[in-house]
């Protein structure tokens, strides 16, 4: 990974959010600085891996730069989002929470099989929500072999788990 202090410095962290002893990064400042985000972008668009024919974004910071990065890259964006918020027919897929589960969905025919999908979100921590939208893609016929994230917090192993699961994982900052 090459040295990002400019994206790192651009990003907070804001203590006891959303809930105490939580840590959490704030990349809404990162968002807001034209050069931070000219910066993410362009960092995310130089790791990326042979060639892509579609984004995925996970609900909502990963919409924002996936959207930025498929332009970037010239490809649509798909939408991964919280179940219930999609209009037409949709595939889901449930992942563990710390207490209970969660599930996001597609839009059922959003890809075509066989098309090269790039995962993209904001943050990587246990993987639990990165790892349910690779399971997910696939199950539409994708075929997803590498993610980009702008942090990782890799004490929390989700990067090492996605890679087991046969994934190319690209970070800017941890
Ligand atoms: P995981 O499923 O890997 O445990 O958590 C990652 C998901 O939760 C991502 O969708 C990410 O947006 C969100 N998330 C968890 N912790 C943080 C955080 O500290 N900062 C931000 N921006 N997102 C977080």
């Amino acid at each position: 990974r090459p040295d990002n202090a400019e994206i790192r410095r651009r990003i907070r962290t804001i203590p006891d959010f959303p809930k105490p002893g939580i840590m959490f990064r704030d990349i809404t400042t990162l968002l807001l600085d034209a050069e931070g985000l000219r910066l993410t972008i362009q960092g995310m668009a130089a790791q990326v891996d042979g060639p892509v024919d579609l984004v995925a974004g996970i609900e909502a910071r990963g919409f924002l730069f996936g959207a930025a990065l498929a332009m970037e890259l010239g490809t649509g964006v798909l939408l991964i989002r919280k179940d219930g918020k999609l209009p037409g027919a949709t595939i889901a897929e449930d992942y563990a929470l710390e207490y209970g589960t969660d599930r996001i969905a597609i839009h059922a025919d959003a890809c075509a099989p066989g098309a090269r999908v790039l995962l993209v979100d904001d943050l990587i921590a246990t993987g639990g929500t990165a790892r349910a939208a690779v399971r997910l893609l696939r199950k539409a016929g994708a075929v997803v072999t590498q993610a980009a994230f702008v942090v990782d917090l890799p004490e929390l192993g989700g990067a090492d788990a996605l890679r087991g699961d046969g994934i190319h994982v690209s970070t800017l900052v941890a």
